[in-house]
Protein backbone atom coordinates (compact mmCIF):
# COMPACT_ATOMS: atom_id res chain seq x y z
CA UNK A 1 0.00 0.00 0.00
CA UNK A 2 1.30 3.46 -0.86
CA UNK A 3 2.16 4.95 2.42
CA UNK A 4 1.89 8.88 2.63
CA UNK A 5 3.81 11.55 4.78
CA UNK A 6 2.62 15.14 6.15
CA UNK A 7 4.55 18.09 7.05
CA UNK A 8 3.36 21.24 8.62
CA UNK A 9 4.52 25.24 7.91
CA UNK A 10 3.51 27.45 10.69
CA UNK A 11 3.36 31.49 9.61
CA UNK A 12 4.26 33.50 12.24
CA UNK A 13 2.21 35.88 14.08
CA UNK A 14 1.41 39.01 11.88
CA UNK A 15 0.69 42.47 13.82
CA UNK A 16 -2.76 43.81 13.69
CA UNK A 17 -2.88 47.67 13.00
CA UNK A 18 -3.38 49.37 16.00
CA UNK A 19 -6.70 51.13 14.99
CA UNK A 20 -7.98 48.03 14.47
CA UNK A 21 -8.99 46.84 18.60
CA UNK A 22 -8.71 48.80 21.86
CA UNK A 23 -5.12 48.25 23.49
CA UNK A 24 -4.80 45.51 25.41
CA UNK A 25 -5.27 46.43 29.16
CA UNK A 26 -1.21 45.19 29.63
CA UNK A 27 -0.10 46.96 27.04
CA UNK A 28 0.82 43.72 25.12
CA UNK A 29 1.24 43.50 21.64
CA UNK A 30 -1.99 42.85 19.38
CA UNK A 31 -0.72 39.90 16.82
CA UNK A 32 -2.51 37.30 15.09
CA UNK A 33 -1.70 33.86 15.42
CA UNK A 34 0.68 31.35 14.31
CA UNK A 35 -1.39 29.81 11.32
CA UNK A 36 -0.99 25.99 10.47
CA UNK A 37 -0.96 24.97 6.98
CA UNK A 38 -0.23 21.48 6.30
CA UNK A 39 0.67 18.95 3.46
CA UNK A 40 0.06 15.30 2.88
CA UNK A 41 1.32 13.83 0.54
CA UNK A 42 2.12 10.72 -1.44
CA UNK A 43 4.82 9.66 -3.47
CA UNK A 44 3.86 11.65 -7.03
CA UNK A 45 0.88 13.49 -5.54
CA UNK A 46 0.07 16.38 -2.31
CA UNK A 47 -3.04 17.88 -0.84
CA UNK A 48 -2.57 21.50 0.90
CA UNK A 49 -4.85 22.17 4.08
CA UNK A 50 -5.14 25.65 4.82
CA UNK A 51 -2.87 27.76 2.95
CA UNK A 52 -2.95 31.12 4.96
CA UNK A 53 -4.18 34.33 5.26
CA UNK A 54 -1.80 37.17 3.91
CA UNK A 55 -0.57 37.58 -0.01
CA UNK A 56 3.16 37.27 1.47
CA UNK A 57 2.04 33.77 3.75
CA UNK A 58 0.86 32.70 0.63
CA UNK A 59 3.90 32.98 -1.62
CA UNK A 60 6.05 31.91 1.62
CA UNK A 61 3.74 28.47 1.51
CA UNK A 62 3.79 28.13 -2.50
CA UNK A 63 7.78 28.33 -2.21
CA UNK A 64 7.40 25.43 0.65
CA UNK A 65 5.08 23.81 -1.03
CA UNK A 66 7.04 23.33 -4.04
CA UNK A 67 10.24 21.89 -2.31
CA UNK A 68 8.21 19.12 -2.24
CA UNK A 69 8.63 17.63 -5.83
CA UNK A 70 4.58 16.67 -6.06
CA UNK A 71 2.26 17.42 -8.11
CA UNK A 72 -0.04 19.53 -5.59
CA UNK A 73 -3.63 18.52 -6.58
CA UNK A 74 -5.58 20.75 -4.63
CA UNK A 75 -6.22 22.75 -1.55
CA UNK A 76 -8.69 21.84 0.97
CA UNK A 77 -10.44 24.83 3.31
CA UNK A 78 -11.06 23.54 6.88
CA UNK A 79 -13.59 26.64 7.40
CA UNK A 80 -14.61 30.37 6.56
CA UNK A 81 -12.38 32.58 8.97
CA UNK A 82 -9.68 34.65 6.31
CA UNK A 83 -6.89 33.48 7.78
CA UNK A 84 -7.17 29.79 6.61
CA UNK A 85 -7.99 30.50 2.94
CA UNK A 86 -7.81 34.02 1.75
CA UNK A 87 -4.07 33.42 0.81
CA UNK A 88 -5.15 30.62 -1.94
CA UNK A 89 -4.67 33.09 -4.86
CA UNK A 90 -0.85 33.62 -4.41
CA UNK A 91 -0.40 29.74 -3.93
CA UNK A 92 -2.48 29.24 -7.02
CA UNK A 93 0.03 31.60 -9.00
CA UNK A 94 2.76 28.83 -7.91
CA UNK A 95 0.01 25.90 -9.10
CA UNK A 96 -2.35 27.27 -11.46
CA UNK A 97 -4.23 23.79 -11.94
CA UNK A 98 -5.02 22.93 -8.04
CA UNK A 99 -8.66 22.60 -7.35
CA UNK A 100 -9.85 23.95 -4.30
CA UNK A 101 -12.22 21.84 -1.81
CA UNK A 102 -14.29 23.13 1.40
CA UNK A 103 -17.61 21.30 2.20
CA UNK A 104 -20.66 22.38 0.41
CA UNK A 105 -21.52 24.42 4.00
CA UNK A 106 -18.22 25.77 4.18
CA UNK A 107 -18.06 26.98 1.19
CA UNK A 108 -21.62 28.67 1.62
CA UNK A 109 -20.28 29.81 4.78
CA UNK A 110 -17.18 31.56 2.58
CA UNK A 111 -19.30 33.36 0.81
CA UNK A 112 -21.41 34.73 2.76
CA UNK A 113 -18.66 36.43 4.39
CA UNK A 114 -16.76 37.85 1.43
CA UNK A 115 -19.18 39.51 -0.86
CA UNK A 116 -18.34 40.25 -4.19
CA UNK A 117 -14.91 38.58 -3.79
CA UNK A 118 -13.73 41.30 -1.16
CA UNK A 119 -12.14 40.20 2.11
CA UNK A 120 -14.35 40.88 4.91
CA UNK A 121 -13.82 44.26 6.23
CA UNK A 122 -12.65 43.09 9.73
CA UNK A 123 -9.48 41.52 8.05
CA UNK A 124 -8.45 44.65 5.74
CA UNK A 125 -8.84 47.08 8.69
CA UNK A 126 -6.62 44.33 10.80
CA UNK A 127 -4.20 43.74 8.13
CA UNK A 128 -4.44 46.92 5.61
CA UNK A 129 -2.41 46.07 2.66
CA UNK A 130 -1.31 42.71 3.48
CA UNK A 131 -4.68 40.94 1.67
CA UNK A 132 -5.48 40.33 -1.87
CA UNK A 133 -9.06 39.91 -3.33
CA UNK A 134 -10.43 36.58 -1.97
CA UNK A 135 -12.80 35.66 -5.60
CA UNK A 136 -14.62 32.40 -4.08
CA UNK A 137 -13.28 29.57 -5.98
CA UNK A 138 -13.26 26.88 -3.64
CA UNK A 139 -16.02 23.88 -4.69
CA UNK A 140 -17.77 21.53 -2.68
CA UNK A 141 -15.63 17.65 -2.05
CA UNK A 142 -16.50 15.65 -4.65
CA UNK A 143 -18.98 12.82 -3.12
CA UNK A 144 -16.76 10.35 -4.14
CA UNK A 145 -13.98 12.05 -1.17
CA UNK A 146 -10.56 13.10 -1.51
CA UNK A 147 -7.32 11.23 -2.27
CA UNK A 148 -3.63 11.48 -2.55
CA UNK A 149 -2.00 8.43 -4.49
CA UNK A 150 -4.99 6.39 -3.62
CA UNK A 151 -5.19 7.39 -0.16
CA UNK A 152 -8.30 8.77 1.00
CA UNK A 153 -8.38 12.24 3.47
CA UNK A 154 -12.04 12.13 5.01
CA UNK A 155 -13.66 16.19 5.60
CA UNK A 156 -15.96 15.56 8.93
CA UNK A 157 -18.27 18.51 9.64
CA UNK A 158 -18.17 19.63 12.97
CA UNK A 159 -20.95 22.25 13.36
CA UNK A 160 -19.71 25.58 14.90
CA UNK A 161 -16.70 25.48 16.68
CA UNK A 162 -15.07 29.33 16.84
CA UNK A 163 -17.04 29.87 13.46
CA UNK A 164 -20.22 28.30 11.72
CA UNK A 165 -19.82 25.10 9.56
CA UNK A 166 -16.30 24.19 10.35
CA UNK A 167 -15.15 20.53 9.94
CA UNK A 168 -11.61 18.65 10.19
CA UNK A 169 -9.96 16.04 7.57
CA UNK A 170 -9.01 12.84 8.81
CA UNK A 171 -6.44 10.88 7.09
CA UNK A 172 -7.08 7.43 8.19
CA UNK A 173 -3.92 6.61 6.71
CA UNK A 174 -1.87 8.07 8.95
CA UNK A 175 -3.94 8.28 12.11
CA UNK A 176 -3.92 12.11 11.79
CA UNK A 177 -6.20 14.75 11.80
CA UNK A 178 -5.63 17.90 10.45
CA UNK A 179 -8.39 19.62 12.77
CA UNK A 180 -8.26 23.57 11.58
CA UNK A 181 -9.98 25.38 14.65
CA UNK A 182 -11.70 22.41 16.30
CA UNK A 183 -8.39 21.99 17.93
CA UNK A 184 -5.99 24.59 18.89
CA UNK A 185 -1.96 24.22 20.13
CA UNK A 186 -1.74 25.75 23.34
CA UNK A 187 -2.99 28.43 21.76
CA UNK A 188 -5.10 31.25 22.88
CA UNK A 189 -8.79 30.38 21.74
CA UNK A 190 -10.86 32.76 19.74
CA UNK A 191 -14.06 32.60 21.21
CA UNK A 192 -15.88 36.03 20.01
CA UNK A 193 -18.40 34.08 17.82
CA UNK A 194 -19.39 31.42 20.71
CA UNK A 195 -22.96 33.19 21.70
CA UNK A 196 -25.35 31.33 24.24
CA UNK A 197 -24.01 27.22 22.75
CA UNK A 198 -21.35 27.88 20.96
CA UNK A 199 -19.14 26.69 23.91
CA UNK A 200 -20.81 23.82 23.70
CA UNK A 201 -21.57 22.60 20.48
CA UNK A 202 -17.40 23.35 20.55
CA UNK A 203 -17.21 20.55 22.99
CA UNK A 204 -19.63 18.53 20.78
CA UNK A 205 -16.77 18.61 17.85
CA UNK A 206 -13.57 17.92 20.24
CA UNK A 207 -15.46 14.83 21.04
CA UNK A 208 -15.94 13.95 17.68
CA UNK A 209 -11.97 14.19 16.90
CA UNK A 210 -11.63 12.34 20.48
CA UNK A 211 -13.82 9.06 18.94
CA UNK A 212 -11.64 9.36 16.15
CA UNK A 213 -8.42 8.28 18.45
CA UNK A 214 -5.71 9.56 16.36
CA UNK A 215 -2.41 9.69 16.79
CA UNK A 216 -1.14 12.64 15.39
CA UNK A 217 -3.42 16.73 15.23
CA UNK A 218 -2.12 19.34 13.39
CA UNK A 219 -4.16 22.78 15.05
CA UNK A 220 -4.99 25.21 12.91
CA UNK A 221 -3.00 27.49 15.41
CA UNK A 222 0.17 25.80 16.72
CA UNK A 223 2.73 26.66 18.71
CA UNK A 224 5.34 25.96 16.65
CA UNK A 225 7.61 24.96 19.55
CA UNK A 226 5.16 22.19 19.99
CA UNK A 227 4.74 18.70 18.15
CA UNK A 228 1.28 17.82 17.38
CA UNK A 229 0.60 15.83 19.83
CA UNK A 230 -3.20 14.03 20.76
CA UNK A 231 -2.96 15.72 23.90
CA UNK A 232 -3.87 18.67 22.56
CA UNK A 233 -7.50 17.46 22.18
CA UNK A 234 -7.92 17.58 26.11
CA UNK A 235 -6.18 20.74 26.38
CA UNK A 236 -8.18 22.47 23.79
CA UNK A 237 -11.05 21.35 25.86
CA UNK A 238 -9.56 22.16 29.45
CA UNK A 239 -9.51 25.76 27.57
CA UNK A 240 -13.34 25.98 26.55
CA UNK A 241 -14.28 24.75 30.16
CA UNK A 242 -12.40 28.23 31.77
CA UNK A 243 -13.65 30.06 29.32
CA UNK A 244 -17.28 29.26 30.22
CA UNK A 245 -17.03 29.66 34.09
CA UNK A 246 -15.28 32.92 32.79
CA UNK A 247 -17.83 33.90 30.53
CA UNK A 248 -19.91 33.39 33.71
CA UNK A 249 -18.27 34.85 36.04
CA UNK A 250 -16.22 37.99 34.41
CA UNK A 251 -18.13 41.13 34.41
CA UNK A 252 -15.67 43.28 31.95
CA UNK A 253 -13.31 42.32 29.18
CA UNK A 254 -11.02 42.96 31.46
CA UNK A 255 -11.76 41.00 34.00
CA UNK A 256 -11.99 37.92 31.22
CA UNK A 257 -9.38 38.93 29.77
CA UNK A 258 -6.93 38.80 33.40
CA UNK A 259 -8.35 35.38 34.21
CA UNK A 260 -7.44 33.60 31.03
CA UNK A 261 -4.62 34.83 30.91
CA UNK A 262 -3.55 33.71 34.47
CA UNK A 263 -5.45 30.47 33.93
CA UNK A 264 -3.11 29.60 30.90
CA UNK A 265 -0.12 31.45 31.46
CA UNK A 266 2.04 29.18 28.53
CA UNK A 267 -0.05 29.68 26.02
CA UNK A 268 0.65 31.43 23.25
CA UNK A 269 -1.15 35.31 22.49
CA UNK A 270 -3.03 36.60 24.78
CA UNK A 271 -4.28 38.94 22.12
CA UNK A 272 -6.46 36.80 20.93
CA UNK A 273 -8.06 36.56 24.99
CA UNK A 274 -8.54 40.45 24.44
CA UNK A 275 -10.06 40.11 20.99
CA UNK A 276 -12.94 37.88 22.80
CA UNK A 277 -13.28 39.72 25.44
CA UNK A 278 -13.75 42.99 22.94
CA UNK A 279 -16.36 40.82 21.22
CA UNK A 280 -18.20 40.04 24.31
CA UNK A 281 -18.47 43.01 26.83
CA UNK A 282 -18.99 46.42 25.40
CA UNK A 283 -16.38 47.75 27.54
ZN1 LIG B 1 -8.14 30.50 12.68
Amino acid sequence: MTSLAYAVHVSPMQPLASAALPPRPDSGPMLWSPLSTTIVYGPREAVLVDPGLTTEQGAAVAKWAAGFGRTITGIYVTHAHGDHWYATGPVREQFPDVQVWATAETVAEMARTTPGGQPNPFWTAAFPGLIGDTPLIAQAVPEDGLEVDGQSLVPHAAGHTDTEHTTFLHVPSLDLVVSGDVIYNQVHQYLSEAGEHGIQSWLRAIDAVAAINPTTVVAGHKNPDRGDQASIIGDTRDYLHAAAEAFAEATSRREYFETMVRRFPAWLNPGIAWLTAVGRWAE
